[in-house]
């Protein structure tokens, strides 16, 4: 190996020593700056420390790292400032940096950033020479302060309630002058904000802020590095599945000022809507400001376009005369520039292939771009984004495939607002449309707060001045955001997007009183724990709670359906038990139902009473006395199934759990019991005692059932094929199978397929027709796995219960798991809930060697899966692997499934 590892890549219009291909090494931002300068784009020079140095930092400490990296840090700067023609470090015309974290994923606010890094007490009087400009230097000055304190000091608030201790400070002053706005502040009131902010540190923190650029920088670089390792980087990383060890690139890039004046500005822009997908260049921008100003959203932003511009106008409620002249677009105020961008986004839009997220500042009537990355984005646009750029011939079908994470359509699937219940739902503020979605719930101002509420089961919409990024966990658990400040690009908008949830952003007539924990609109007062609700499609704010209604498969989602289905080779069945289901699975695109649990018609108002009766029964004369009762019922839901699938396959489980989950375990209803069974309230609890299991998971159900009580198969079996007598006679096509659960032993399944043979000759010659039908098992043991191969000679079908095989092969329980099973996650035991995400080391290779098995002994049986495993995305991709036929998943679910096998299809290797 060679004794020197490169660590510090350059970047600007002379040289460039990275690109996208090293992401890894440069992380996203660096290696997308590295590649705008490729592209010829003008990006203000600088280079990137590697995420190798980063590991190094975490693993052998600081020292080790800032030694190794130090001489190229100092050859990166020399760069920077041949580059720009400035020194670092002189005082009288200074070189100024911006140091930021860069994650080979996006991770946006949740890692540490400073701006104006080279400024002390001297170089702010170059500064101000150099720009003719002393309010802009004190002002760059008196950020930097702010910024470095917070960031790399550690100067924060000390409780949840209490505000930023600088922005106290600035508060104070501007109370002093008799002023609204941080831009009303003249340079002797930044003067003595700088030198009260520094008085602040060394009180607090009991050092003082360092004068020495190069000490600046070392800090800098360092406070980003563990930056990695906050509790908010740590909590998003969880959230994304990001993997703990890949640690963060610094970016050290010369300063860019958007706040030089009137004709400097600085922005964000989409490539295309984030909320929608519709491809719009869209973006905000704000004149005379800061990067930090836009996303921090304290100033109303403008919109870049003038289309953009006139929606938002709308939207906000201003009339076309003061948006002209309060908030013009930057089509409008700087034509000659929104062009140059213009240029810039289609350029990287059609050299990445993929909508972008881009950030630009405009320093005295020159463009500079400071970043360009795939645009997080919410469900629907995902989809739309994809099936537009393959119509627009930017993406084949596979990679436009590719492009949409399976599980980000469900929120495709969300319910939107009841029309009719939001025609009486009372409008209480409006705010921008920051993430579609309808969302209902009871008012929270903290995420600590948010986290408590919906773990005690309570929906709740947190509702704040602005987020940050410690607000994540509250956000993700919320049902909707509201925010009173900050645009389409606000950390609340952006995040809300990312995670696909409703938020409103904005809403300006919205005051947060966090003390009294109260929201004010207008006259009325609303607090902590009172119900709203958001439609994060218009920007609207009600009050109350709003009834749902399901969503509908229409226009690019079920274009992108047509073309999964074109390349998956797994087909997608359902598990559901009622018509009803049934039907959605089958909009949903369901090619079949995989599992029909027959217990859950048993639990459904009146029904139960014959249920009861069968188990309460001393003999067998007493129990086919109350399956003749079961009977009709069950045949009657059968028929409706079967009618709802006609065409298809639908395979009926037989009764799965122990019979105690049908008695009442309470006294009252088991003394309502007795009395409609007309028996004393102790013969009710002798039986309930009597049917107790230490372990009901693996006691008397599954087909353990079936073979001491025959009777209740032979009421299925019967119920079963006299239903799919009278559907055919109804006109249904029938594709019938008949599924014995928990079989171990071949004997086991042949004693239930000898009763069901039986049973289907006498339905047969009573009713004189026949129904062909297929008679298979589940594979949900291990035993049962182990000895596929003898299984196979005599079943026609294999279904994986994957849920009770992960739980009989991990030997833990499938309902007492989540006591430890959150534990074993942090420690990295297992990498996902195996009850969630299939565990295909262990319980994968029984599923592998059960089907290998089976098929060697029947080369045509059919294999499915139908645990909930079956709408796992990564999940599906193994059961494609493993040559599976089929998954089945829950309706809702299904979409997912397709795409995830879709997915699956087109990754594979030849
Ligand atoms: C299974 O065990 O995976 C299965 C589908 O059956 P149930 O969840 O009903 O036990
Ligand atoms: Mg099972």
């Amino acid at each position: 190996m060679s004794a020197s590892v490169k660590y510090v890549y350059l970047f600007g219009s002379s040289r460039t020593d990275g690109g996208t291909a090293m992401k890894n090494l440069l992380g996203g931002k660096g290696a997308n700056l590295a590649e705008m300068c490729r592209l010829g784009i003008s990006v203000p020079a600088g280079f990137t420390i590697s995420t190798e140095a980063c590991t190094v930092f975490t693993e052998q400490g600081k020292e080790r790292a800032l030694a190794l990296i130090k001489d190229e840090v100092l050859q990166g700067i020399a760069f920077i400032e041949q580059q720009m023609n400035k020194a670092f470090g002189n005082a009288a015309d200074p070189l100024l940096l911006s140091v930021r974290s860069g994650a080979r994923a996006s991770m946006p606010g949740m890692m540490d950033t400073i701006l104006n890094l080279g400024l002390n007490d001297q170089a702010v009087h170059g500064l101000a020479r150099m720009a003719d400009n002393e309010r802009f230097a004190w002002d760059s000055y008196r950020r930097f302060v702010q910024m470095y304190g917070d960031v790399v000091m550690g100067l924060k608030p000390v409780k949840k309630e209490d505000r930023d201790p600088f922005e106290v400070l600035i508060d104070m002053v501007k109370a002093k002058r008799g002023v609204q706005l941080d831009t009303d502040l003249d340079t002797t009131d930044l003067k003595e904000l700088v030198a009260r902010f520094k008085a602040l540190i060394r009180a607090r923190i009991g050092r003082d802020f360092p004068t020495d650029p190069w000490e600046q920088l070392w800090g800098a670089v360092t406070a980003v590095f563990e930056s990695w390792n906050n509790d908010r980087a740590r909590v998003y990383r969880e959230l994304n599945d990001i993997p703990q060890s890949w640690g963060t690139a610094v970016n050290v890039q010369a300063m860019i000022f958007g706040n030089l004046g009137n004709n400097s500005a600085t922005g964000v822009a989409f490539t295309r809507d984030a909320g929608t997908g519709e491809d719009l260049f869209n973006g905000e921008f704000l004149v005379n400001a800061q990067g930090e100003d836009v996303v921090a959203g304290i100033r109303t932003p403008q919109q870049v376009s003038l289309v953009a511009s006139r929606r938002w106008a709308e939207l906000a409620r201003v009339s076309e005369d003061e948006r002209r002249a309060r908030y013009p677009s930057l089509e409008e105020l700087m034509p000659e520039i929104y062009q140059q961008l213009l240029h810039a986004e289609t350029l990287l839009e059609n050299h990445f292939k993929d909508m972008q997220d881009l950030e630009f500042t405009i320093q005295e009537g020159r463009l500079w771009m400071l970043q360009t990355r795939n645009g997080k984005r919410t469900g629907a646009a995902m989809v739309r984004i994809a099936m537009e750029m393959l119509q627009q011939g930017m993406l084949d079908e596979k990679t436009a495939l590719l492009r949409v994470a399976p599980d980000r359509l469900h929120e495709l699937l969300h319910p939107v607002f009841d029309t009719q219940a939001l025609k009486n739902a009372q409008v209480i503020g409006r705010g921008l449309p920051a993430s579609p979605g309808a969302a209902s719930g009871q008012i929270v101002f903290f995420a600590d707060e948010a986290d408590e509420w919906s773990k005690a089961g309570k929906a709740v919409i947190l509702v704040r001045q602005e987020t940050s990024p410690e607000d994540l966990r509250g956000m993700s658990v919320a049902k909707g955001i509201l925010t009173a400040r900050g645009g389409m690009t606000s950390h609340a908008a952006v995040v809300a997007r990312g995670m696909g949830k409703c938020c409103v952003s904005g809403a300006g007539a919205v005051h947060v009183d966090y003390k009294a924990r109260s929201m004010i609109i207008g006259e009325h007062t609303y607090e902590e724990g009172d119900w709203i609700s958001l439609d994060g499609s218009t920007g609207e704010v009600f009050a109350g709670n709003i009834a749902t209604t399901a969503a509908k498969l229409s226009g690019d989602f079920a274009t992108l359906m047509a073309l999964a289905d074109r390349y998956m080779r797994l087909e997608v069945r359902a598990n559901a038990d009622t018509p009803d289901e049934a039907k959605v699975a089958r909009e949903f695109g369901a090619t079949g139902i995989g599992l029909c649990r027959t217990e859950h018609m048993f639990f459904e108002g009146e029904r139960i009473i014959p249920m009861r009766e069968m188990i309460l029964a001393n003999d067998e004369a007493g129990r086919r006395k109350a399956l003749a009762k079961l009977l009709p019922i069950q045949r009657a839901d059968f028929e409706g199934l079967f009618r709802e699938m006609s065409g298809l396959p639908v395979t009926i489980r037989l009764l799965d759990p122990p019979l105690h989950e049908f008695v009442p375990q309470d006294e009252a209803s088991q003394r309502v019991m007795a009395a409609d069974m007309k028996v004393s309230l102790g013969k009710i609890r002798m039986r309930v005692e009597e049917l107790h299991e230490f372990n009901p998971m693996m006691g008397h159900r599954g087909c353990r059932l079936g073979i001491t009580y025959p009777e209740i198969t032979e009421m299925q079996t019967r119920a079963i094929l006299e239903a799919a007598l009278d559907a055919r006679a109804k006109g249904a096509e029938l594709k019938v199978e008949i599924m014995v659960p928990l079989v171990g032993t071949v004997r086991e399944f042949n004693i239930q397929a000898a009763v069901i043979r039986r049973t289907a000759l006498q339905v047969f010659a009573e009713r004189r027709e026949q129904i062909r039908f297929q008679l298979g098992t589940m594979i949900e043991t291990p035993r049962a796995a182990l000895i596929a191969d003898s299984i196979g000679t005599k079943a026609e079908f294999f279904s994986f219960g994957t849920n009770d095989l992960t739980q009989m092969t991990m030997g833990f329980s499938r309902d007492d798991a989540s006591k430890f099973l959150p534990e074993y996650l942090k420690a990295g035991i297992y990498e996902h809930d195996p009850f969630r995400t299939l565990d295909q080391k262990g319980v994968g290779l029984l599923v592998q060697m059960a089907v290998e098995k089976g098929r060697s002994v029947r080369p045509d049986l059919e294999v499915g899966i139908c645990g909930e495993h079956g709408g796992d995305p990564i999940s599906v991709a193994f059961f494609h692997r493993v040559g599976l036929d089929y998954v089945s998943c829950s309706p809702f679910r299904v979409p997912i499934a397709r795409l995830a096998a879709a997915q699956a299809a087109v990754s594979d290797r030849p």
